[in-house]
């Protein structure tokens, strides 16, 4: 994949604060992503000898629809986990479900990452598409 992209989508996840998480997963429902973090993540597995999982509806149900890459209670793609795993416990919408004492990130700093993003998708031309975990067939969403 072009650097510039990879670069660009490094510049947004250092952007976002590290949040004092106690990986307890209790946010870890299903996530979805476009396809430059798609790619960071497949790159990781094959660099990692991790196979690539993929669950079924039924599965997702089964599992209580959270994200199929927590394994023995571990995110094992955590170095390049998407934007939205990256955004828990950071801003009003996805409030961390443990802790009552994190520190949401200011308008400044999501108006920053927001833009980031806006000129990412533009850099991205043709490959924004976004996926989900939660999708039976797992293709990507039109
Ligand atoms: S709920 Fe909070 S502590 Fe638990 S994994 Fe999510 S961000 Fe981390
Ligand atoms: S990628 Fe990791 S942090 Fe994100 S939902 Fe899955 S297990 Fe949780």
């Amino acid at each position: 994949m072009n650097v510039k992209i990879i670069k660009s989508l490094k510049k947004i996840y250092i952007s976002i604060p590290s949040f004092n998480c106690q990986n307890c997963h209790q946010c870890c429902g299903p996530i979805i992503w476009f396809e430059p973090e798609e790619i960071l993540i497949k790159d990781y597995l094959i660099k990692k000898k991790i196979n690539r999982i993929i669950w079924t509806k039924e599965e997702f149900k089964h599992n209580k629809m959270r994200c199929p890459y927590i394994i023995n209670d571990k995110c094992i793609i955590y170095p390049v986990r998407p934007i939205v795993c990256r955004l828990q416990g950071n801003i009003s919408d996805l409030k961390c479900k443990l802790s009552t004492n994190c520190k949401l990130m200011s308008q400044n700093e999501l108006n920053f990452i927001r833009e980031e993003f806006i000129k990412l998708i533009k850099q991205t031309n043709g490959i924004n598409i976004l996926y989900s975990t939660y999708k039976p067939e797992y293709e990507s969403v039109p």
